[in-house]
């Protein structure tokens, strides 16, 4: 099994996605805070929002839900190969997963455009506190999250790792993704088109749902460990 994760999984942990009525998306405009192009043009938009929603100390307190930490055990007995993720916040390796591809990088990353240096996100919300843009220590160059904005290419390697994983796999697991961000949203298609059965466990419809084998509308922190704990169908078993 290779499991594809969204934003979704980690509701339940604390951590608002984006499409959801309450999301972040509906106070605050992705094309701004969310675009290469438009953060060249005028970062402190972004900065301001990484103030106001206080993503740092939002992801410091989170914790691994019962969602996250099912995947990890489904690893640990050998059953998952690896979660493919678009979520930034890190929480599937605080849960005990070891192999995690992660498609749109880790906003607890901050690094300078200038010279790569690296900072705690924690350590750029203080020095958001006198300063917006805040600016490398090092060098005075922009600092920008370690994250793919929209207009910015995956990070290579890990659409690689990922597409092998899918094409490879016998069931691949969608948990907690609108499926509408591409081109991560391809890899199930993918997935599908190599052989792999397509499930979705989202708490809502998806748009792929008709190409699914199995939906489950339901959400992930309990019905993850629910399908765990239930024990496989014996198969051939001969008839009394
Ligand atoms: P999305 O916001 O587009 O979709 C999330 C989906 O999860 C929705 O369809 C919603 O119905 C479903 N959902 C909400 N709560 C759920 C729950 N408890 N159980 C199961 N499903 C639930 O998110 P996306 O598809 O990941 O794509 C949006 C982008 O948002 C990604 O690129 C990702 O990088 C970014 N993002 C990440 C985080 C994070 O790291 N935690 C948070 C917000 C956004």
């Amino acid at each position: 099994m290779v499991a594809f994760t969204g934003a979704g999984i980690s509701e339940e942990s604390g951590i608002p996605t984006y499409r959801d009525t309450n999301g972040l998306w509906t106070k605050y405009d992705p094309s701004k805070y969310a675009s290469i192009d438009y953060f060249l043009q005028d970062p402190s938009y972004y900065w301001h929002f990484f103030r106001e929603v206080r993503y740092p100390l939002l992801f410091e307190s989170a914790q691994p839900n019962p969602g996250h930490l099912a995947l990890a055990d489904l690893e640990r007995t050998g059953k998952l190969r690896c979660v493919i993720t678009q979520n930034i916040d890190g929480l599937h390796q605080e849960a005990g997963s070891t192999r995690v591809i992660e498609l749109h990088g880790n906003t607890r990353i901050i690094r300078c455009l200038e010279c790569s240096k690296e900072f705690t996100a924690e350590k750029v919300y203080e020095m958001t506190e006198t300063r917006i843009p805040p600016l490398c220590t090092d060098c005075g160059g922009l600092l920008k999250p370690a994250v793919v904005f929209f207009g910015e290419q995956l990070p290579q390697d890990a659409v690689h790792d990922a597409y092998a994983e899918a094409e490879a796999c016998d069931l691949f697991l969608v948990v907690g993704s609108s499926l509408v961000v591409y081109p991560a949203a391809h890899i199930p298609v993918r997935a599908k088109e190599c052989g792999a059965r397509l499930v979705i466990i989202n708490k809502e419809p998806t748009v792929m749902d008709t190409l699914a084998d199995a939906v489950l509308n339901a959400k992930a922190g309990t019905t993850l460990p629910q399908i765990i704990a239930t024990p496989a169908p014996q198969r051939n078993t001969p008839k009394t």
